[in-house]
């Protein structure tokens, strides 16, 4: 049997800059690999990757593996998930981590049966039982509403995605060494079955709903599209972005890039507030991590309520005007 040690984090790069998720798998790694007295690995896929594997180190990576490719952004995940297999199956870590995002949910399962593993996604929490030495894996369940706490003891290595903003970003020091190791990444294309036929970059506009301190989010209780004039005024007040639920997407008044939940965006600002919306599992999934909660619902008996660290009772239409005036007041707007 194989001897699985040290832990090893699949990065994401976004126009050759390390992403702010890996810097928190770079963060949480680091945690791990010294829970285990054992090595923290990256591999990066990319061109002229000499900078960011530097910066990788001086955040806490021992081994940086850099794989000449074309980014994931730019590929399939069948070519990605060959190349990575492959990398595994040479260097052999106890643990792999990927953030859950785009990459890490389309690669994470498919490397696991790959590698005959299992597989453990959307994790909040991750540390070392110091008397096992086993992977404690935290995760939301019941959309939301409990968080379980697992361990695999029959598989190795251990695949885990890591859910964004659920530890903090390592920080950089110069002072710290570590080695940079070239890994071939040759890939049978006869194998590919899927062609990539065209990639449509999305506008984003302003703050990124991932990146936001604040968030003002409207629900299916907006009744429309002009009803997010408001939405859209108290977010640009309190320096944030909007959010929405599942129903304006599907009602075709706001975009689907705005969504937040278990198929939208996963966010975790300061404050997030929830007007019109009444607190489903599937759109909690996406914002239960948040710092601070406000409802504004008409219904008191809303599920939104029961989540919330604060609460409006009321008509959105009555209750944001005299917020926004109170917050123009307050910021001297
Ligand atoms: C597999 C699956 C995945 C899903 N993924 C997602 C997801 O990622 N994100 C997501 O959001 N949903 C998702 N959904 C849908 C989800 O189950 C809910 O249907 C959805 O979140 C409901 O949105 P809502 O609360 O805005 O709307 P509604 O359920 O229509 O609730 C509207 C709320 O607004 C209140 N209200 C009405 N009028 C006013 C007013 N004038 N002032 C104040 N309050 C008012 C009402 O009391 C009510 O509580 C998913 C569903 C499934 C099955």
């Amino acid at each position: 049997m194989a001897d699985y040690k040290g832990v090893l984090i699949c990065g994401e790069l976004i126009e050759g800059k390390v992403t702010t998720t890996t810097k928190e798998l770079i963060s949480t790694g680091r945690k791990l690999s010294d829970g285990l007295n054992q090595l923290l690995s990256l591999l990066l896929i990319g061109q002229n990757l000499q900078e960011v594997a530097d910066e990788a180190i001086s955040l806490g990576v021992d081994k940086v593996y850099i794989g000449d490719g074309v980014p994931y952004a730019e590929s399939l995940p069948e070519r990605y998930v060959a190349i990575i297999s492959n990398v595994c199956k040479q260097i052999e870590p106890f643990i792999i981590l990927f953030g859950q995002t785009d990459m890490g949910r389309d690669i994470a399962p498919r490397l696991a049966a790959r590698l005959r593993t299992s597989v453990c996604m959307d994790c909040v929490e991750l540390t070392i039982d110091p008397d096992t030495r086993s992977l404690l894996q935290t995760k939301p369940v019941y959309g939301g509403n409990a968080v379980a706490v697992w361990a695999s003891e029959n598989y190795q290595p251990q695949v885990v995605t890591m859910r964004p903003r659920a530890s903090a970003p390592a920080e950089p020091d110069t002072s710290r060494k570590g080695e940079i190791v070239p890994v071939t990444v040759k890939v049978d294309d006869s194998k590919i079955k899927c062609k990539l036929l065209e990639t449509v970059k999305e506008e984003v506009k302003g703050i990124k709903l991932e990146e936001a301190k604040v968030i003002v989010t409207g629900g299916g209780g907006i009744g429309g599209s002009e009803g997010f004039q408001l939405i859209k005024e108290l977010a640009q007040i309190l320096g944030g972005t909007i959010g929405i639920t599942r129903v304006p997407c599907d009602e075709g008044w706001m975009p689907k890039s705005l969504e937040i939940g278990q198929t939208g965006h996963i966010v975790s600002p300061a404050l997030y507030i929830a007007v019109g919306v009444s607190g489903a599992p599937q759109h909690l999934a996406g914002c239960s991590g948040s710092k601070c909660i406000i409802a504004i619902n008409k219904d008191p008996e809303a599920h939104i309520f029961k989540e919330a660290d604060f609460g409006i009772v009321g008509d959105y239409r009555k209750a944001l005007p005299s917020l926004i005036e109170k917050c123009k007041a307050l910021f001297a707007i």
